[in-house]
């Protein structure tokens, strides 16, 4: 008796992209590619794996994401490793290790790939998620804060999403952040006993992060007691935020203020976002993003002011409005009867790949019915036929599988004729 082998299946979390599925996502990146060309971004490709003390120094010790979320491990020397959770501190630490920052004027760079988070999942949040983001960095200029949202919304816009929401912030310089976080504790004194556990212990460790507490009676209680942020801007953080707005205004790029939004990562400074979708409910965003001065300095870097977002590809798939379906489809399909006109069918089809001609033959050694009935399903435009007659003439059948008409081309110019048939 054969034994029954268990299958085995993808870790919980983490999703297969079928073709059809893996051909949207690819339409998405392509659109993508073009906004990044079009506003001057280059590609950057970072490993997978880093030190884990990148993400514990720039990200923020007292953050969910380091303390409950990232995948971490020794390594057999013994490092301690982690996934990325996130790219931007990768991209900043690729940045000064190559001494990009010796070269003067902004270093605009874009990323695209996985992403790793160990969450509960749930509908648009995975465990291996993935993301495409910009990074701006080397300067100050709160137009730079304008162009990155302009640049956020030219691909949202491309990728056909609907109805997006675009929440705006600014949370300030250190000194700023400083101040905000000494009256946030202010306020919450004697009234944290009405937050959950965790932000009992985010009160004493990182107050900032209560700010985002996911948790409905937390988001509740801190409306009622707490103001936003603006309140604690100095002047110049006041002034960047101003020009930031009015940036927006002249771009005509609707935004609306959100006093309460803070980032879950402590790198941020100033202006902060993050574009919502009704499609997934209020929590989650399927992009954001924002300023971080300080992170580059923070990495050993010299002071470089920069900018950027992410946009979460599963949630943005989930957000966009008519899915193009469909399927891509060959030029031709070659069909055979018997042994000496498969030889003949199977070099041809090399052929005509070689002259970048998508072409297909069948591997089954089907009748010739049922190979039509195969060009037709993967949606063939032409369809060549050999049997006995072509092989004796030297010549081979070609038929419009939309028109059905036929007709016989020399075996000689058989690829520069389908190359002419399908131009037409
Ligand atoms: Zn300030
Ligand atoms: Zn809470």
């Amino acid at each position: 008796m054969k034994e029954i082998k268990t299958q085995i299946q993808a870790l919980r979390g983490t999703k297969d992209l079928l073709p059809e599925e893996a051909r949207l996502w690819t339409a998405l990146e392509e659109k993508a590619r073009k906004g990044f060309a079009c506003f001057g971004f280059s590609e950057m490709r970072t490993p997978i794996i880093e030190e884990s003390s990148l993400f514990v120094r720039s990200i923020g010790q007292g953050t969910d994401i380091v303390e409950k979320q990232m995948y971490t491990f020794l390594d057999r020397g013994e490092r301690s490793i982690s996934l990325r959770p996130e790219a931007t501190a990768s991209v900043v630490r690729a940045y000064l290790e190559h001494g990009m920052d010796k070269n003067t004027g902004l270093a605009k760079l874009f990323y695209i790939g996985p992403m790793f988070r160990a969450e509960r999942p749930q509908a648009g949040r995975a465990r291996q998620f993935h993301q495409i983001g910009v990074e701006a960095i080397g300067s100050y200029n709160p137009n730079l804060d304008a162009e990155v949202i302009a640049l956020l919304v030219a691909i949202l816009d491309s990728f056909n999403v609907v109805g997006y929401k675009i929440k705006l912030n600014s949370l300030g310089c250190t000194k700023d952040k400083n101040n905000l976080s000494a009256g946030l504790r202010e306020s919450l004194e004697g009234k944290i006993n009405d937050f959950c556990d965790d932000c009992k212990v985010r009160y004493d460790k990182n107050v900032l992060r209560v700010l985002d507490c996911k948790e409905e009676r937390c988001k509740n209680a801190i409306r009622k007691i707490f103001q936003g942020t603006e309140a604690y801007l100095c002047p110049e953080c006041k002034t960047h935020f101003d020009s930031v707005r009015s940036a927006l205004d002249i771009l005509r790029i609707d935004y609306q203020i959100e006093p309460h939004l803070v980032r879950g990562l402590d790198y941020y400074t100033k202006t902060t976002f993050e574009v919502t979708h009704h499609k997934l409910g209020a929590q989650d965003a399927i992009a954001a993003g924002g300023r971080y001065d300080n992170l580059v300095s923070d990495l050993g870097g010299p002071e470089k002011g920069a900018c950027g977002f992410a946009i979460g590809m599963e949630r943005a798939a989930m957000a966009i409005h008519d899915i193009p379906t469909g399927k891509e489809g060959i030029d031709i399909f070659i069909a055979t009867i018997g042994d000496e006109a498969y030889r003949l069918g199977f070099r041809l089809v090399m052929e005509l790949r070689k002259a970048g001609i998508s072409a297909d033959i069948d591997y089954e050694g089907r009748s010739l019915k049922a190979q039509m009935r195969a060009a037709d399903k993967i949606g063939a435009r032409l369809a060549a036929l050999i049997g006995g007659d072509e092989i004796k003439n030297h010549s081979i059948t070609v038929r419009n599988m939309h028109t059905k008409e036929q007709s016989s081309i020399p075996e000689r110019s058989f690829v520069s004729e389908i190359e002419r048939m399908l131009t037409k």
